[in-house]
């Protein structure tokens, strides 16, 4: 009888997971001994990062989008149909249809999802640009923007750490071509001692920061938002006017992680940081940004991981350990403008060290955001 592969969620690591396996077992799925299935809740695909150039109108949504079956290699069958609950103990996967569907392997790649509703008055008082419509109200809101007190607050955990630091920098530039940088205040706060969770980005923001003259602004953790009087109040005491307020909303796992009773409080999985099987599931492995791994999390994470995932998959199907390892390996691009960009790269052992900003990073950023679709098929 086949072994059949479950992969939940067909976001950046579920799909090219899912993809990996496929190529690495051609021999087996054209035997008719192994099944792939993806089960994914929507039947497009969204390139997230996009939604950052969307909302500071450096594009249009549609080149973000594809269609999930275009995306899927031969092999894997793509099911859309969300997945309410996940019941290890019998193999299981159960849909909202009704369908359920067994597995041998499960691979849990169900992300990390903005909840704007973690802190009140923030859905009515703050824009932010982690999904479609927020990052077209906010495009929108720009648009009408004439001068004034631009605030960020951050959430933590979220993913792409960088996003909000690549979402100043740009509008900086933003702000400048339209005339409007002399009118206006950027005030970007973290909630922590240091302006990025990372030393060395940290170091380097304050730099750049201070060239720029945005105000950087340290533990800041927003309680709760004023809209009516458009003011911020923080955990520290504080209470600060804002004309615009640009947030990024702590984020949780899957709704149908914490309903199945896997993850912890906030439904984060356990996950092994090497093998990257779940702690205490012998069959099932864990990817992307629903690990409770303490690295970022980001799409080159879900993309390296993929590789680990699909590696070990192939031996556990042979019978074999499972003995690729993940060595915690991150790469982000960091957009610092509408013209230059710059990079980190670090893994468990070894810090970033942010590359000068660079028009040539920029260019290789805007060429990565159109290679994404080949990285899905598992070709980078
Ligand atoms: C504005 C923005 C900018 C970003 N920029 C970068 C960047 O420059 N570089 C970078 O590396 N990363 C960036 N990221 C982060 C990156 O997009 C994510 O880290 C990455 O997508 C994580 O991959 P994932 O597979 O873990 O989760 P996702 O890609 O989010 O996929 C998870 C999928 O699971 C689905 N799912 C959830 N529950 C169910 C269910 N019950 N049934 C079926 N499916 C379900 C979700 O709908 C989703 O499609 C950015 C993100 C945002 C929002």
């Amino acid at each position: 009888m086949a072994q059949r592969v479950v992969f939940l969620g067909a976001g950046d690591g579920g799909m090219m997971a899912a993809n990996r396996l496929a190529r690495m077992m051609r021999q087996e799925l054209d035997r008719g001994e192994l099944e792939i299935l993806l089960v994914s809740d929507s039947d497009r695909h969204l390139y997230q990062p996009g939604l950052l150039y969307i909302a500071l109108d450096q594009a249009q949504p549609d080149g973000f989008f594809r269609p999930q079956s275009g995306l899927v290699l031969p092999g894997v069958q793509l099911l859309v149909d969300p997945a309410v609950r996940v019941v290890p103990e019998q193999r299981l996967v159960e849909c909202a249809s009704g369908r359920r569907v067994e597995y041998d392997f499960l691979v849990l790649a169900t992300g990390s999802h903005p909840d704007l509703d973690a802190i009140p008055g923030l859905r009515e008082g703050a824009y932010s640009f982690y999904t479609l419509p927020e990052a077209l109200r906010l495009r929108k809101a720009l648009q009408e923007f004439r001068g004034g007190r631009v605030l960020m607050a951050i959430g933590v955990p979220h993913k792409c750490p960088v996003a909000p630091l690549e979402f100043m920098f740009i509008l900086d530039d933003y702000l400048r071509r339209a005339g409007l940088r002399e009118k206006s205040e950027l005030v970007y706060t973290y909630p922590i001692a240091r302006l990025h969770s990372l030393q060395a980005v940290a170091e380097w923001t304050e730099k750049v920061f201070a060239e720029r003259k945005i105000r950087g602004e340290t533990f800041f953790n927003v309680e709760s938002v004023d809209p009516g009087a458009h003011k911020v109040l923080t955990l520290e005491g504080e209470e600060v006017e804002y004309d615009l307020l640009v947030a990024i909303p702590p984020h949780t796992g899957a709704q149908v992680v914490r309903d199945s009773g896997l993850g912890d409080a906030e439904g984060w999985l356990p996950t092994d940081p090497r093998t990257l099987r779940m702690k205490g599931q012998e069959r099932i492995y864990v990817l992307g940004d629903a690990t409770d791994l303490p690295i970022s999390k980001a799409g080159s994470v879900a993309h390296y991981e993929s590789e680990v995932v699909a590696r070990n998959l192939v031996h556990e199907l042979r019978g074999e350990p499972p003995t690729t390892l993940y060595d915690g390996k991150v790469f982000c691009f960091i957009e610092a403008g509408l013209e230059e960009a710059t990079y980190v790269t670090f893994d468990y052992r070894n810090p970033p060290r942010p590359a000068s900003p660079a028009a040539m990073i920029h260019w290789f950023k805007l060429a990565y955001n159109e290679m994404y679709w080949l990285s899905l098929r598992g070709l980078l």
